[in-house]
Formats: C-alpha cells, structure tokens, sequence
C-alpha cells in the first residue's frame, strides 16, 4: 500500500464521517473504510451517539463472502479507534478480533479515555498502525471536540455582522444570512449575548430557521451589574461573573462544547483580548440601497457565494 493510496482512502473516510454531522455530537464525527488489495469492501461512519461506532459499522457492512479478507486488509479510520468500554466495547479490540493487520489512523484522540491507548492496544496486539494520514483535515473536521477535550473549554465561535466597509449600523443581514445564521446555532451548544445586546435587541437566539435534531441551545448571557429586568431574561442563564474564563470553566462542566458569542462589540473584544476564542464568523451583506430608478430602489446582492465568511483561528 503506497502513501497516496493511504491518502485517498483517508479522503474517502473523511466523507463518511461528515455524514454524521447533525446526530454524532457530542460524540466526534468519525469515518471508517476497510480496503482489500485495491478493493473497498466495508465503510461506516458513526451515525448518532450512543449508537456503534464508525469500525463497527464499517466491518459489519462487508459481505458475507468478503469476511475472510478482513486478515489481509487495511482499514482507515479518521480517529484513533477507542480502547474504553464506552456505551459500545471498544473497537480496538474488535479489529484485533477481526484479525485486520494494517490500521491507518487520521488523528489521536484527545479524549482522556483514549489518548493513544487505542494505538497502543493495536500496536500490543502485533497490528502495524500508521497515524498521520491527512492529520490536519482529520483534526479540523472534529475541532469543537478537539478543542473542548484538549482545552478544557467549549470552542468559542465569535459572530457578528459587518457591512463590506466595516460598519456595523443598521439591518444587514437578509433572510438568507439569517438562515445561515440558525443552522450555526444549531450546531452549538449554547449562545452567549452580553448586556448591551440583551437590553437593546431583545433577542431570542432560539434555533427558528433551521430543522433542529434535540434541544434548543443553551441560552447565556452576563449580567454584571444587575441592570437587566428579570422577565427579559426568562429562560436564560445569567452569569454575575467578570472573568470569562470563570464561564467557559463553567460551560465545560455543563458539558457544552461549542459556545457562539453574538454580541455586541464589547463582548467581543473581551474574548479577543484574552485569547479565547477559536473562530471568527462575520456576516457581510453586498446589499446597498444607492441604485435607485424614478424612487424605486433596486437591491444588489451577492448569489452563488456564502455570505457567512468564516476566518478560523484553530490551529
Ligand atoms: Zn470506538
């Protein structure tokens, strides 16, 4: 098996872990794909949590008559296979079971229940592994576990709107911006808008625009000085705190990994300011109002390019 084979198996594994994007969190998205002398003969991905894990799919949809291949096969798994008793046995010992003899292996798993205890186990068992292949795509599929694991903290996701100028004044986004913006909350686990915002919008940060599979998202904001009347905050969970840190400490307890911060201006650049956040998501909208025929005006948008530029700070 040479190096760009590794390669485009990987690439194929990571395909089949996105199809696990709406139903693996907080479980990482994880892809697998069984290979035999050239041949595909088993995929899987991990589908929703608490269900089988992406190996265990992937060897339990190769046929019947391809069973006896799995001793001379290799198989791709875009994270560290398991060695813990989760909700499913491990699956490192399934693919010892399996007598697969080759494993290549995207990235390690920052979880503290595996940490390359997989890779070992695997390794102990006579397995040859290979970690690396297509590491940094691997990595930044699953960067909101990585980050929540490996840090300690949910992965902050700072969001605002900002028009091509940089001003922010006024309605900017659009119906579809606003679509956009609902299908990012619900993929996160809470929503943080500081004073100002609260005081000024009324927001209700719900999940309206985009079909949501479990909760709404944890709604959050900070109240340092008591100036917001309680029915405006009905619903929300209030934090008295000034340190951020003191919150995100808080928020990984709850176990929330992904935090996006809508606003304002000042909350944002607290985060900035102390480093913590890992994301930085503005709306831009083309739309101006400057084109105008005998009083009517005429709407100049961008189509055919997402409105959500995305700049990632994760490394
Ligand atoms: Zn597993």
């Amino acid at each position: 098996m040479t190096a760009s084979e590794d390669i485009i198996y990987m690439r194929r594994a990571l395909q089949l872990a996105l199809c696990g994007e709406a139903a693996a969190a907080p479980n990482p998205m994880v892809g697998a794909v069984i290979v035999h002398k050239g041949r595909i003969i088993g995929e899987g991905y991990h589908r929703r949590c608490g269900g089988p894990h992406a190996e265990v799919n992937a060897v339990r949809s190769v046929a019947l008559a391809d069973q006896t291949l799995l001793g001379e096969s290799t198989i791709y798994v875009t994270l560290e296979p398991c060695a813990h008793w989760g909700k499913t046995p491990p699956c490192a010992d399934l693919i010892i079971e399996k007598g697969i003899p080759r494993v290549v292996v995207g990235c390690k798993d920052p979880f503290a229940k595996v940490d390359g205890l997989g890779i070992k186990k695997l390794q102990d068992a006579g397995c040859e592994v290979v970690v690396g292949v297509l590491e940094e795509e691997c990595r930044e599929l699953n960067r909101v576990f990585m980050t929540y694991h490996s840090k300690h903290r949910p992965f902050v996701t700072l969001k605002w709107a900002q028009r091509p100028d940089g001003s922010v004044n006024g309605q900017i986004s659009t119906p579809f911006t606003q679509m956009l913006v609902h299908r990012l909350r619900a993929r996160c686990g809470a929503i943080l808008v500081g004073t100002g915002t609260m005081l000024a919008d009324h927001p209700s940060l719900t999940v309206r625009d985009w079909s949501l599979r479990g909760e709404q998202p944890l709604r959050i904001t900070i109240d340092r000085h008591n100036r917001l009347p309680k029915e405006l905050t009905d619903g929300f969970l209030v934090y008295h705190t000034e340190t951020l840190e003191e919150i995100l400490a808080d928020l990984y307890q709850r176990g929330v990994q992904h935090l996006l911060v809508e606003g304002g201006p000042t909350l944002h650049r607290s985060f900035m300011e102390a480093g913590l956040y890992d994301e930085v998501r503005i709306e831009t909208s083309d739309k101006r109002s400057d084109h105008s025929i005998d009083g009517h005006t005429i709407e100049r948008r961008r189509i055919g390019q997402s409105p959500l530029r995305a700049l990632s700070e994760y490394e």
